[in-house]
């Protein structure tokens, strides 16, 4: 199967929930980012079903980094979501988005012992990313006793581009595999608890081959510290990476199957290992917001050079993947939706800087100023990395519900740009 993004199509426009997305840029103005709810809520329902039918005492950790808007975090808590979040501000945001601590993991690398000293006061869930750490925990008051949990490098890699590969040889993340039972043992000899093991591989993971092998890895470590020394799991967490297409002729990760060879085979490693029946944790970040959010962007400029651009009104500043990864974001036509595609250009941002082109080569429709275009897949890793480079102040990001429209981080003025500086007095004169 193909995959065809699923757009709504009304006399020729993109519909976004019920409405128009050529309004919302009327009205909100561009570029805008617009995510629909209720796409956040079917992308967790269909995830937390496809897992939990098989494996029940699962839970859903969303990986906040993926988009950190404060209305996305409450539609996720609203669902029964838990958090996964990779610092403190995070945790400080997931707190006021109303998840309780229980439902918060905290899986930091190369954190201070003063962000340990955060995450233990918060009283969420630690998992530890090296011995270091775990020696500068244990010299933090109140912890005896405390559970924790560590994440272990499985020495399986995976992900889009090579900066997305969180495991194997080269990966700074976890603790080797080799040492895992040391590492567990002086945890205990820390006066901890042991009850957890992490690992994440890589993201944008469209086969299972790669995040099998993870989890049969992981279950075989875990399954060593607990014969070895008695550690009892009470969760086993494999991390996220469900990946999405991004281009036409990807195709959707095979849910059905996915799950059921996953849950098979933790099933059976944990009767292979008697490890009794722990939670089982996941942690999808792109899976729940990356196809739930557009980025709106007006063409400003035809420019036919050596090669022929349409000039847009934002750039990597506003959306970093096709810069920094090469990533393909499929772009349409928001006012045309039914032109057929009839000529290649490179469809280029406003920020000063020759990478900064969102589709180099793109079979687009003949494309003219003032068109809207709509840059798919921008939920995840979009708003979250933009900065404000260029002296752009960020966009505004609104969330959609059917009919409904709410501003959920508004558009940054230029007085944003200005925010905690300070210049000194003696330059004043
Ligand atoms: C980023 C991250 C995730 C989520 O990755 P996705 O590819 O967005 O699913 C999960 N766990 C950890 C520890 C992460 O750093």
């Amino acid at each position: 199967m193909v995959y065809d993004f699923n757009t709504k199509i009304e006399n020729d426009h993109l519909i976004i929930g019920d409405i128009d997305a050529n309004d919302l840029a009327k009205e909100y103005g561009t570029p805008l980012y617009v995510i629909d709810e209720e796409k956040i809520r079917d992308n967790y329902n269909k995830l937390y079903t496809a897992f939990s039918s098989k494996y029940p005492d699962l839970h859903m950790c969303y990986a906040a980094k993926a988009n950190t808007s404060l209305a996305v975090m409450k539609v996720l808590e609203s669902e029964g979501s838990y958090i996964d979040a990779v610092s403190p501000g995070e945790i400080y945001t997931a707190l006021l988005a109303g998840y309780s601590p229980d439902r918060i993991v905290f899986t930091g690398n190369n954190v201070t012992t003063e962000e340990l000293e955060y995450a233990n006061e918060t009283g969420v869930t630690i998992n530890l990313d090296s011995i270091s750490a775990l020696e500068r925990l244990s010299t933090i008051e109140n912890t005896k006793g405390k559970e924790i949990s560590f994440r272990v490098n499985p020495m399986v890699e995976a992900g889009h581009h090579e900066h997305c590969i969180t495991g194997g040889p080269k990966s700074k993340f976890g603790i080797k595999e080799d040492e895992a039972v040391e590492v567990y043992q002086r945890a205990i000899d820390l006066g901890f608890k042991p009850i957890g093991m992490h690992s994440h591989i890589g993201s944008e993971i469209l086969e299972s081959e790669p995040f099998m092998l993870a989890v049969e890895t992981m279950m075989d470590i875990a399954g060593k510290v607990h014969q070895e020394i008695g550690v009892d799991f009470k969760f086993l967490d494999f991390g996220g990476g469900f990946g999405i297409p991004y281009e036409p002729e990807e195709e959707e990760l095979d849910l059905e199957t996915f799950t059921s060879d996953i849950i098979a085979l933790y099933k059976s490693k944990l009767e292979e290992y008697d490890m009794g029946s722990p939670s089982m944790y996941i942690e999808p970040g792109r899976f729940l917001v990356g196809n739930s959010e557009v980025l709106l962007t007006r063409v400003n400029t035809i420019k036919q050079s050596y090669r022929k651009f349409a000039g847009v009104d934002c750039g990597f500043n506003t959306l970093l993947r096709p810069t920094m990864y090469g990533s393909y974001h499929h772009i349409v036509v928001a006012n045309r939706m039914n032109d057929e595609p009839v000529e290649k250009i490179d469809v280029a941002g406003n920020v000063c800087e020759s990478g900064d082109l969102f589709a180099r080569d793109r079979l687009m429709p003949e494309l003219e100023e003032g068109d809207l275009l709509a840059i798919l897949n921008a939920g995840a890793y979009a708003y979250t990395m933009a900065s404000q480079y260029n002296s752009r102040p960020r966009p505004a990001e609104v969330m959609v519900n059917k009919e409904e429209v709410d501003v959920i981080r508004r558009r940054e003025s230029f007085s944003d740009l200005f925010n905690g500086q300070h210049v000194p007095t003696r330059l004043l004169k």
